[in-house]
Formats: C-alpha cells, sequence, structure tokens
C-alpha cells in the first residue's frame, strides 16, 4: 500500500509552525509495513486543498491529513473532502449533543461555530477524539481512505494510536511488525554504523539508525505472521548487536538514563549531590524529571562564575596545574560535594558553553564522579549550539554513573 501524508495549514508554509506531525505519522507507518510515499503542505485555502486531495488520490492509496478539523473560518479541510468527493455535508446531531455535554463539564455554553464540527457526509467515519471537540474522518471510496486528523499534535497522536493505525493494521497488514530500540552513548552515528553494517543492510529485521540528544539509537523492526516469531527476528538481532556494541548500549525502547540511574541508586540505597559549572542546573534538572527524584537526589548547586569554584575547596595550585577546565578540577568538585552532604556519590560537572571562553573551549565538557570506592574523571567535546552542549553535558554525566553503578552493584 502506498500512502501519502497532507499537512494543512497556513502556519507550517508560513515557517511559523513545523511540521511535527508528519514526522510522526512518516515514523509510524514503517511498523505497519505501509510504505510512505509523499509528503504535501498545503494552507488553509479550500481550492487549494482540493487540488491537492486529487492529486493524492492519483498516486496514493491510503492519504492522510493532519489540521484543518477546528470551528473557524480557516478549518477546511471537512469541506474540501466533501466538495472532493462531491457529496452533501450534513449535522450529526448525536455529535453535537455529545459537544454540548463536553462544554457542560466544563460550565460552558458551546459557541455556535462548533456545530460545524459535527459535520459528516455519507462515505465518512468518524472516528472520536478523547481530546478535543474535533473529531476525525476516515472515509472509503474505491479503495482508497482519506483520513483526516486534527492538527494539534497530543490530539493526533492519541487518535493515530487508538483507532488510526489499529484499523490500518486490521485492514491492510497481514503480517505483525514489531519493533525494539537500543539506546547507545559515546559513539558517533558513524561508528554506530561501521560496527552494525550487516544489520544495516538486511531485510527482516531491518535497522535503523537515529541520532537523538540521548545519544544514537538502533531501531530494529522485524515483520513476520505471529508475534511470537518477529519477537524472536528482533531479540536474536538484539542480542547479537549488544554483542558488539557493549556497554555503549545504556537502554532500549521507553527507558531514560535518569530512570535507569533513579532504579539503581534507589534500589541499592544510595543517594547523590551534583554540583555544576557553565551548564545552569541542566544535570539537576534532568535527574529531578523524575518523580521519585527526592529519595535519592539530595542536592543540587550551580555556579557560572570560575572564581565561585574556589568556595567549593578548589584550591589555585589544582586549577594553575590542570586548568580550570579539566577532570582533575571536575573530580575535585565531585568530593567536595560528596563530603559536604556526605552523600554515596557526588558528581562535578562543568561545560564551555561560551563561544570566546577559553581559547576555544567550546563544547569542552569534564565530568568528576566519586564514591567510597574511587573516583572517575572524563573528558568529552561535543560539537553543537550552547543549548546541545549543555544536554550532551547532562546525558554524559548520567551515562558515565549509569556505568559505574552498573558496575559496581553488579555483585550486591
Ligand atoms: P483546532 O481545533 O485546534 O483549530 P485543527 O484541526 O483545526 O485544530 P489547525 O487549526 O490546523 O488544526 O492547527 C491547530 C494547531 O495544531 C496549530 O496551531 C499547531 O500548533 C498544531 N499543528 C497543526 N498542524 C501541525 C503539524 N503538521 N505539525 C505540528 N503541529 C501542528
Ligand atoms: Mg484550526
Amino acid at each position: 500500500m502506498k500512502a501519502e501524508i497532507i499537512s494543512i495549514g497556513t502556519e507550517l508554509l508560513l515557517g511559523e509552525i513545523t511540521d511535527t506531525n508528519a514526522a510522526y505519522l512518516a515514523s509510524q507507518l514503517p511498523l505497519l509495513g505501509i510504505d510512505l510515499h509523499f509528503i504535501s503542505t498545503v494552507g488553509d485555502n479550500k481550492q487549494r486543498l482540493i487540488e491537492t486531495l486529487n492529486h493524492a488520490w492519483q498516486r496514493s492509496d491510503i492519504i492522510i491529513t493532519t489540521g484543518g478539523l477546528g470551528p473557524t473560518e480557516d478549518d477546511i479541510t471537512r469541506e474540501a473532502i466533501a466538495e472532493f468527493f462531491q457529496e452533501p455535508i450534513t449535522i450529526d446531531q448525536s455529535l453535537v449533543n455529545q459537544f454540548k455535554e463536553l462544554f457542560k463539564r466544563f460550565n460552558m455554553d458551546m459557541p455556535e461555530s462548533n456545530i460545524k464540527q459535527a459535520s459528516i457526509i455519507p462515505s465518512a467515519g468518524v472516528i472520536a477524539n478523547p481530546r478535543g471537540t474535533a473529531p476525525g474522518w476516515w472515509v472509503e471510496r474505491a479503495e482508497h481512505v482519506i483520513i483526516a486528523m486534527p492538527g494539534p499534535p497530543g490530539e493526533m497522536q492519541q487518535m493515530w494510536s487508538n483507532v488510526v493505525a489499529p484499523q490500518l493494521q486490521k485492514k491492510y497488514c497481514d503480517a505483525i511488525i514489531y519493533s525494539k530500540t537500543l539506546k547507545t552513548f559515546s559513539l558517533s552515528e558513524a561508528k554506530v554504523g561501521e560496527l552494525t553494517r550487516t544489520y544495516l543492510l538486511a531485510k527482516n529485521p531491518t535497522v535503523g539508525i537515529y541520532a537523538k540528544p540521548d545519544g544514537i539509537h538502533l531501531r530494529i523492526t522485524a515483520k513476520a505472521e505471529t508475534l511470537g516469531s518477529a519477537e524472536e527476528l528482533v531479540n536474536k538481532a538484539a542480542g547479537e548487536i549488544h554483542e558488539i556494541l557493549g556497554k555503549y548500549i545504556w537502554g532500549s525502547d521507553s527507558d531514560t538514563l535518569e530512570g535507569i540511574i533513579a532504579n539503581l541508586l534507589i534500589t541499592n540505597n544510595m543517594n547523590l549531590a551534583v554540583i555544576e559549572a557553565g551548564t545552569g542546573g541542566i544535570l539537576a534538572n534532568t535527574i529531578t524529571n523524575i518523580p521519585e527524584s527526592s529519595k535519592f537526589f539530595r542536592y543540587g548547586i550551580v555556579i557560572n562564575r570560575d572564581d565561585l569554584k574556589r568556595e567549593y575547596g578548589i584550591n589555585d595550585d589544582i586549577i594553575e596545574q590542570y586548568g580550570m577546565v579539566s577532570q582533575e578540577v571536575a573530580c575535585k568538585m565531585a568530593s567536595a560535594i560528596k563530603a559536604k552532604y556526605e552523600t554515596s556519590f557526588g558528581i562535578g560537572l562543568i561545560g564551555v558553553t561560551e563561544p570566546d571562553e577559553l581559547n576555544n573551549k567550546l563544547g569542552t565538557i569534564v565530568i568528576g564522579i566519586e564514591n567510597n570506592a574511587g573516583k572517575h574523571g572524563f573528558k568529552k567535546i561535543y560539537p553543537g549550539t550552547r543549548m546541545q552542549v549543555k544536554q550532551r553535558a547532562a546525558i554524559a554525566a548520567l551515562y558515565e554513573l549509569k556505568n559505574i553503578l552498573t558496575e559496581e552493584t553488579k555483585c550486591t
């Protein structure tokens, strides 16, 4: 089956919003074994949308639109589809009643304009929208299907996973698709690609490489007649890739580094304090994204000026000997914070995020981690913007902490 996505909205054409809906759908279609051939963008203009639908109808079996299902004048997707099929629009009274109920729950009267969202044509089936008033449309005609979903990404994604994806799977997929994502850190995309080359060329399972803020991800996807055999194909490849990439793989699927660390620290009854310079507290912020972080996260200190490091026990000798941005200084910071708050782990993190600071060291990150068994220093250099370097610094510190924690808690 050939699919096409049409993203609708003048805001997209003006560059005011980025088309994340198309990116999301493009990442989901391969899981159903559906090939995506085109993505088009069209403004809130009925005539041009009809032309785009016409074009898509001639070259694609499945046409997925997002946007333009709202109650305002510029929301024209329903009218365009009705006109394209030359079908009359009527109002579905049961939908109007549902909307009224919804507004009543929020103590509001339903505006007249919302009635438009209860429009229907004979060929369309309504797709429920649990998060808003804009229902989707599923329109089938002559072996083609047009699926219209709302623009807000949260509404669209929920509609996709609740209704659209399962329905497409039932209708068009004779095979089960199963996939697993392995998450790596510390290796470049090219290196991961080289090491896993044979898997990247394979047909079933297929392996795709994606660069993400928390490292390089590998998505392994297999197609088979039963879920069991698809899982077997994926797990076999995942096991082999584990052998190749070893400790660089830190997690899979929905794992996050902060989540893994939280589990390890909580189960082993350990805690942590951090001190960071140049990263604006991003390490503490990332760690505290975990709901149970108060169980193990004792303290986070953010300093943004070199002279302040001295306040935390870093003396001039060590700075002179090794330089302000050095593993030795980061380890000293880790040691100071660990001693001050009597934690199991102390982390010192320095990131150079100012472009002309310290002789072109932008992107340099040094990390010190200390626990009762000893100390570890790391130095890394990342290209990228200030925000990317900050984010990488936090991820790098968590990755190294995770490795130390896994190593040291192995036998317990
Ligand atoms: P609403 O009821 O909110 O008007 P709608 O279905 O009419 O929903 P639009 O008016 O086209 O959708 O878009 C509403 C908002 O949804 C946009 O302002 C934007 O924030 C988001 N949005 C729309 N299309 C996309 C897209 N392709 N990618 C990411 N976000 C989008
Ligand atoms: Mg709208």
